[in-house]
């Protein structure tokens, strides 16, 4: 990823102006699709949080970071509010909850040429409209996310969190969750916009899902 310029958007001016779209996320994002498996572009659908959460398989920070930046991202790549599944393509940094949130967002599949995983990108997404070649980082900004729940995080994934210690880190997770959801997004996350952005897709089958590690975990007492 060499040559990347960022170019930083005027974010106060898009807050003042998207008001409107700062809106709850249950309203959804708007997607066009093709409407039968040879079928012509048209067919429309509203993915709400909830829709993404049973694609994921559960509810998490991750995955509220990973559809509220997307949906500041497709603001600027689909101004008319409707985002283009047969016309995007993401990078995606490796996260379980970011990756689900990446794929079924955009449609964007490893095997089409239209999405990988890189820790090597600026923030969390790369996103790119295939047509004209627009290309967008979508970040979250520094300070947002309390730093205990990546410290715990981390013990976590070690195995080092006994199951109480668990059930506080969700607790912690969930609050975070909450506090996303009743601010604007536009506070929380930057995007920038990416000029000569190099699409380099690398199979990578080696990232450990972190989200099954505690499976077995028996429940606190
Ligand atoms: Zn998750």
């Amino acid at each position: 990823m060499k040559k990347i310029l960022l170019l930083l958007l005027p974010l106060t001016m898009m807050a003042c102006q998207e008001v409107k779209t700062d809106a709850p996320p249950t309203m959804g994002i708007t997607t066009i699709d093709t409407d039968f498996s040879k079928g012509r572009l048209g067919l429309k659908h509203q993915l709400a949080l909830e829709d993404l959460a049973k694609f994921h398989g559960h509810l998490c920070d991750g995955l509220v970071v990973g559809y509220q930046a997307l949906r500041e991202a497709f603001k600027i790549l689909y101004p008319s509010g409707v985002v283009d599944r047969t016309n995007t393509r993401i990078v995606s940094q490796p996260s379980p909850c970011l990756t689900d949130a990446a794929v079924y967002l955009t449609g964007g599949r490893y095997q089409f040429n239209t999405f990988y995983v890189s820790k090597d990108i600026p923030g969390l997404f790369v996103v790119q409209r295939i047509d004209d070649g627009k290309t967008v980082a979508v970040s979250l900004n520094k300070g947002v996310k309390p730093a205990a729940i990546d410290s715990l995080g981390k013990l976590a994934i070690q195995g080092k969190l006994a199951a109480c210690q668990l059930d506080k880190l969700k607790e912690m997770e969930d609050r975070f969750s909450d506090y996303l959801l009743q601010s604007p997004p536009s506070a929380n996350f930057t995007v920038a916009a990416l000029h000569h952005f190099e699409w380099n897709p690398v199979l990578k089958n080696d990232v450990v899902k972190t989200d099954i590690l505690n499976k077995n975990t028996p429940p606190c007492k």
